[in-house]
């Protein structure tokens, strides 16, 4: 066999073992599936997620939290996530167009018992004290559901201009009338500004703001972490896969030679990269749960094995993703659009149409990538072909081609 044959086939087996997800953490979800009593109608679970204590709320959630868009024909996954202890759930208002709500609604409605077990999490994206009243009202109609255990706004881009007195006002008033325990945020971009913020701000209980391997190591995450932690309030981590933009770099990517010794490494010691990512947040104590898209059960017991696996990864695993991180920085959008957004004449939202490339170029999902760029004003997407791009490309850290990933998906799009 010739040395690029070899090559070849060792790609070709690598991401064969990373898409099963081969290995001893999978192994030990064995007794999950196999122990049923002798009608064999019930599964018997020797053992559930961990559970961390939220902030300063008072309340112990699960480490591991079941997101992404789920439907009517998915109460199984909801089923078994409560049986493996994945007691907090996540949604909003705007998934699948309320479609995700009405499956939770569907599942209290036949288990309402379950409704005590979960920590309920949804969330709207509005300032507007009168519409987030709706939409509350609109979201515990939907879950079948008396109270939301935390409300979110959702997609806060700046704390100073969308947490104002109004809406602590409003968060204080649903919280006396029983519709909701606690009140935060989540932030896909410029989340450390946000999380400093918010510390700040006092009346925060929690945050779920993007984190991951090649986030967590930043200097200002870190300083945004501890200032929220200070001040209890806890911290859930989505995005942790930190899936790249674009996959027409052809220079970078899941397949260099560091991507197949950091994979190779992980599948000897029993773990995919998709769990070894998640481990690597988890064994930051700060971090409260990871919120996790889980649309099957294969991918629910993967990470019910990662949760579970008491391992902890080593000091050569953590460089590993280091310098992975490093090497392919130029392929992730690090949300700081305080950095590039200032640098361009015409108005541009840099970062959130890296987001609509992150979902098409990366999960292939055309809809959600066009939903979020429909969603953005006219005028800015009508900005993004004449923009020259070149001051912010030398200002971003991740050293991102932004013109081209741009115009690349403008042309995806329209
Ligand atoms: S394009 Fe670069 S500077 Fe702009 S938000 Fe993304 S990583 Fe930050």
């Amino acid at each position: 066999m010739s040395e690029k044959e070899k090559k070849d086939s060792r790609r070709t087996f690598l991401k064969a073992a990373g898409a099963i997800g081969a290995g001893s953490i999978i192994a030990t979800l064995a007794p999950f599936v196999n122990a049923s009593d002798k009608s064999g109608s019930k599964i018997i679970f020797p053992e559930t997620v961990p559970t961390r204590p939220f902030g300063k709320t008072g309340v112990n959630v699960s480490i591991l939290s079941l997101g992404g868009v789920l439907g009517m024909s998915d109460l199984l996954v909801f089923r078994q996530a409560m049986k493996m202890g994945v007691t907090y759930w996540d949604t909003a208002d705007s998934y699948g167009g309320g479609k995700n709500e009405k499956a939770i609604g569907k599942y209290f409605a036949k288990f309402p018992n379950d409704r005590k077990q979960v920590f309920l999490v949804t969330k709207a994206a509005t300032s507007d004290p009168k519409k987030l009243t709706e939409k509350l009202n609109t979201s515990l109609h939907r879950m079948n559901t008396s109270h939301i255990d935390m409300y979110f706004i959702h997609y806060v881009k700046d704390v100073k201009d969308e947490l104002t007195s109004e809406v602590k006002d409003w968060a204080e008033k649903a919280k006396a009338d029983g519709k909701i325990r606690f009140f935060g945020f989540s932030a896909h971009k410029n989340m450390e500004n946000s999380m400093l913020a918010a510390a700040k701000l006092g009346w925060i209980d929690g945050i779920m703001m993007s984190y991951n391997y090649r986030l967590m190591i930043k200097d200002e995450m870190k300083r945004a972490v501890d200032a929220c932690v200070k001040v209890g309030i806890g911290l859930t981590a989505m995005k942790t896969q930190a899936a790249f933009l674009a996959h027409f770099y052809s220079s970078i990517g899941f397949e260099t030679d560091d991507a197949l010794n950091m994979t190779e490494s992980f599948l000897k010691k029993g773990y995919t990269e998709e769990q070894a990512k998640l481990k690597v947040v988890w064994e930051n104590p700060n971090i409260t749960s990871i919120c996790s898209a889980m649309p099957n059960l294969t991918i629910l017991q993967a990470n019910v094995a990662a949760a579970l696996n008491k391992n902890k990864l080593s000091s050569r695993d953590k460089e590993l993703f280091e310098r992975y991180a490093q090497k392919t920085a130029g392929g992730y959008c690090a949300g700081c659009a305080d950095i590039c957004e200032p640098e361009v004449d015409f108005k541009v939202p840099i970062s959130d149409v890296m987001r609509c490339s992150m979902y098409y170029d990366s999960y292939g999902d055309r809809d959600k990538a066009l939903s979020l760029f429909n969603a953005l004003p006219t005028d800015q997407k009508r900005n993004i072909r004449k923009t020259d791009y070149s001051k912010a490309e030398k200002k971003c850290p991740q050293k991102i081609q932004i013109g081209k990933v741009l115009k690349k998906i403008y042309a995806d799009l329209t």
